[in-house]
């Protein structure tokens, strides 16, 4: 089924169940599912069950031993009209050809994945869209100021450090495991991370929610007395254990509104096809004191950040006048698409 008989002009919504792994942002997409009237899955590897039995917000819970093991549920997903959304524990579960070649109905544009995967084609989508990106270094000897390194793959900055010259660069690393890392410039500031929702069939870019990472160790060093820290011999990590609700200062919205449509314009350019980046996306900044934006990250789908607001945020308040999170809008968009006869237009 699937795609294949989606074009009839009698299509509901109820024919359709929303399905996702069971990890990162599951709870609220699948609760927000419900909201829009859609019945849903969750596919839980063992063990990582009971956050989705206690909440009850799937009404079929599929169990795998691990989640690469998705790709043998396709037919039985087909044949339930399930439609995927994806978040980052499907990066971290499939390799990026295997994901591409999922069958199963899958909410978001797969042509953007690689422009996201990779760090350096993430930075030419992010200059395309004119975008203030931090500097990234060549190499350790031309380190001139702070700067970040950063490890590949190292999802939620696990073993990050900082560095302000090449000599402490090469100490720090010499006490990490060997792995391909950039080494970025560090910029001081308030770090916000915006949460976007971008429809194609309204062509309307919508600034959800923010937040704030509470990462571990950073986020607790400043209890310690700076004396102690270096007593104690500190070394930061990044390692994120939740998130923190913001809202921004007013008067940065429109240059938030603004990024967010740069982005989803230069995305239009990436592929080939026209047909860039929609559903939800974030940009991961760092605000300095001079109220400039600096870029270090997007990423293309949800993020875990948006799970402060299952209810709704202060400015889905605004726009909805009902409990809006970004799952619940990813359930809308699908659902308003089967309504207008438009699946098409929004599943891979
Ligand atoms: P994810 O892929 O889950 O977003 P990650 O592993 O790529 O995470 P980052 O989000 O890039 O990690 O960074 C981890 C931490 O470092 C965050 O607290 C972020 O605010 C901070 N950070 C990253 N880059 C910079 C930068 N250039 N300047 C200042 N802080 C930064």
């Amino acid at each position: 089924m699937g795609l294949a008989k989606t074009g009839k002009k009698s299509d509901s919504h109820d024919r359709y169940r929303i399905a996702t792994l069971g990890s990162h942002s599951a709870l609220q997409i699948l609760y927000g599912a419900k909201q829009e009237g859609f019945s849903t899955i969750a596919i839980c590897e063992k063990g990582r069950e009971r956050p989705y039995q206690s909440y009850k917000v799937a009404d079929k819970i599929i169990m795998v031993d691990r989640f690469s093991e998705t790709k043998k549920l396709q037919q039985q997903l087909l044949k339930e009209n399930a439609i995927l959304i994806p978040h980052g524990t499907f990066f971290e579960a499939f390799e990026m050809e295997e994901f591409e070649k999922l069958k199963v109905p899958y909410f978001g544009n797969k042509g953007i994945l690689k422009w996201e995967a990779d760090r350096l084609l993430q930075r030419e989508w992010l200059k395309k869209a004119g975008l203030t990106l931090p500097k990234i270094y060549k190499k350790p000897e031309e380190i001139d100021g702070p700067v970040i390194i950063k490890f590949y793959g190292a999802r939620g900055g696990k073993g990050f450090f900082l560095a302000r010259s090449a000599e402490e660069f090469y100490r720090k690393i010499k006490q990490r495991e060997a792995r391909s890392y950039i080494i970025q410039e560090y910029i001081i500031g308030a770090p916000i991370y915006i949460h976007y929702f971008y429809s194609p069939l309204t062509n309307e870019l919508e600034v959800m929610s923010f937040d704030k990472r509470y990462e571990s160790n950073v986020d607790s060093i400043g209890r310690i007395a700076a004396k102690d820290q270096l007593d104690l011999g500190l070394e930061t990590s990044y390692n994120i254990t939740g998130n923190v609700p913001v809202v921004v200062r007013e008067s940065l919205l429109p240059e938030i509104f603004r990024m967010g449509e740069a982005v989803v314009k230069a995305s239009r350019t990436l592929n080939g096809n026209g047909k860039g980046i929609y559903g939800p996306f974030s940009l991961e900044t760092v605000i300095t004191p001079d109220l400039k934006f600096f870029v270090f990250e997007i990423s293309a789908r949800i993020v875990a950040g948006t799970n402060l607001y299952t209810e709704g945020s202060p400015y889905t308040a605004l726009k909805y006048g009902e409990p809006m999170s970004t799952g619940r809008r990813v359930a809308r968009e699908i659902k308003n698409a089967i309504k207008q006869n438009k699946l098409k237009t929004i599943l891979n």
